[in-house]
């Protein structure tokens, strides 16, 4: 998202006004929510409201944690641990909080902020109001029902239609398509790319491998962002456990013209078969080459999302455990499951430690025509005694069967206690269309839940759960 001067004047209006607000009406205590007396705050998106934000209040300050800016509002954030700074939004225009300091950078400018971000117990809380104007919402708090209510402009009658301004340095459009996700699973190769791209393939011996260059392409700011990827542009996909395939390599090949290439390194010469499917591109491995495309013959296609991943770790646990490790460990073990029913396809996401922004994860079950699509993430609270399994839909018409199914089966697995399956705003759910839910296996944050959680058969049970609830709910029982 890209600040124009409009939206920049209107957040310093909405600023000005909140800050009147909070002048006026607003006790000068410091409260935190997990303070007993302290009455919490909520946020309200685009009239939902978003749960499992946990605010603190600080001087006045909606803070919350970090990742309900990157989950709940769609904005990629970037965490430089050593730097102790945070980067939101887009990579032309970002947005710039340091730990601790009231100074932040944005496109107009060092700005102000309320309240520095601060870390406490691993979470990276920022000031919520300021976050939100900067990225051009509409802001208001309402001090009787203790509410900050966000508003995306679009949806904001209220608010002035946003005008473009002319950008003072027009960037050359590139024609070049983004490659945004690569991942493994059921011994088929996924390219999730912005635009269409005509693939070209060969299979070459000595060692044996498959080489696939994407003309017009180059790596899209999702896949950039992962340390993984380094300066030069190359980057490596962890494949476990396939007899046919030992890893995959992918690089930006050439610049001019600029060229992704994809390598996937066999353990033995196969065939495949390479094809498209809206922006995606598959490449199905199998001996002779003649596996059908994904969704064919009836089979019902699964996307499975476990969350975060790379330098978005997620929730860190009450020992350390990392959210991206144990959702991607479970989501192995979902896909492995589901590559032996025969009437399922399955995509995963990411199948390795790989970050792939929010939008993307949704554009992979779009274009991919999904049946079903399924987050996997691990829940986190500020008291280490929430506990519980709970799973998320966006639009209950669409999802709530599925999200109560997914729940039912998943809670009885985990034995947790049962936080239900209820409404959320969650960008992989809200821009899925098809029906979707994101469960929340258990909470890191408490240490009986997080080291089960952590543990083999706990999550081969976890896995075998989700894969009931998904036959159940696709009438495969
Ligand atoms: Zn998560």
């Amino acid at each position: 998202m890209k600040l124009g001067n409009l939206a920049w004047k209107k957040s310093v209006v909405v600023f000005a006004a909140l800050m009147l607000l909070a002048l006026f009406t607003l006790p000068g205590t410091v409260r935190h929510a997990s303070a007993a007396a302290a009455v919490e705050a909520s946020i309200v998106l685009d009239g939902q409201t978003i749960n499992g934000a946990e605010p603190v209040i600080v001087n006045q300050t909606t803070m919350v944690p970090i990742r309900v800016v990157s989950e709940q509002l769609g904005y990629s954030v970037n965490w430089n641990q050593s730097a102790g700074r945070v980067t939101i939004g887009a990579e032309a225009s970002p947005l710039v909080l340091t730990i601790g300091s009231t100074t932040a950078d944005s496109a107009s400018g060092s700005v102000q902020l309320e309240q520095p971000p601060f870390v406490r117990s691993s979470t990276t809380y920022v000031p919520l109001r300021f976050v939100g104007s900067q990225m051009g919402l509409g802001v208001k708090w309402e001090q009787a029902s203790r509410t900050v209510f966000l508003q995306t402009p679009a949806q904001d009658p209220s608010l002035p239609p946003a005008v473009e301004t002319p950008d003072p340095t027009p960037v050359v459009p590139s024609n070049n398509a983004s490659i945004d996700a690569i991942s493994f699973s059921d011994n088929r190769l996924t390219i999730s790319a912005g635009a269409n791209v005509t693939p070209k393939s060969s299979s070459l011996a000595g060692p044996d491998r498959i080489v696939v260059d994407l003309p017009n392409s180059a790596f899209g700011p999702g896949l950039l962002a992962n340390g993984s990827l380094g300066s030069g542009q190359v980057g490596t996909l962890t494949v476990e456990n396939s007899s046919l395939v030992k890893q995959v390599r992918y690089s930006l090949f050439s610049e001019s013209p600029s060229t992704v290439r994809v390598v996937i390194d066999l353990n033995r010469a196969v065939g495949y078969n390479i094809y498209a499917e809206g922006n995606l591109i598959f490449v199905d491995l199998n001996d002779d080459g003649t596996a059908p495309p994904i969704g064919t013959d009836g089979k019902k296609v699964v996307v499975i999302d476990p969350g975060h991943g790379d330098h978005d770790s997620g929730g860190v646990g009450i020992t350390g455990v990392k959210e991206k490790d144990m959702v991607l460990q479970v989501g192995l073990k979902v896909a492995a499951l589901l590559k032996q029913e025969p009437n399922i396809d399955v995509i995963m996401t990411r199948s390795d430690d790989t970050f792939i922004a929010l939008d993307d994860r949704a554009k992979i079950a779009n274009n991919a025509g999904a049946d079903v699509f399924l987050s996997i993430h691990g829940n986190k609270a500020n008291a280490s005694s929430a506990v519980g399994t709970e799973t998320y839909y966006a639009d209950a018409a669409r999802s709530k069967t599925l999200s109560d199914t997914i729940q039912k089966h998943v809670q009885q697995a985990t034995g947790f206690r049962d936080r239900g399956s209820k409404q959320a705003n969650f960008v992989v759910i809200r821009k899925t269309t098809m029906p979707g839910a994101l469960v929340e296996v258990g909470f890191l944050s408490n240490k009986e839940e997080e080291a089960l959680m952590m543990q083999e058969d706990f999550q081969q049970k976890v896995a075998l759960a989700i894969v009931a609830g998904l036959k159940e709910y696709l009438g495969m029982n």
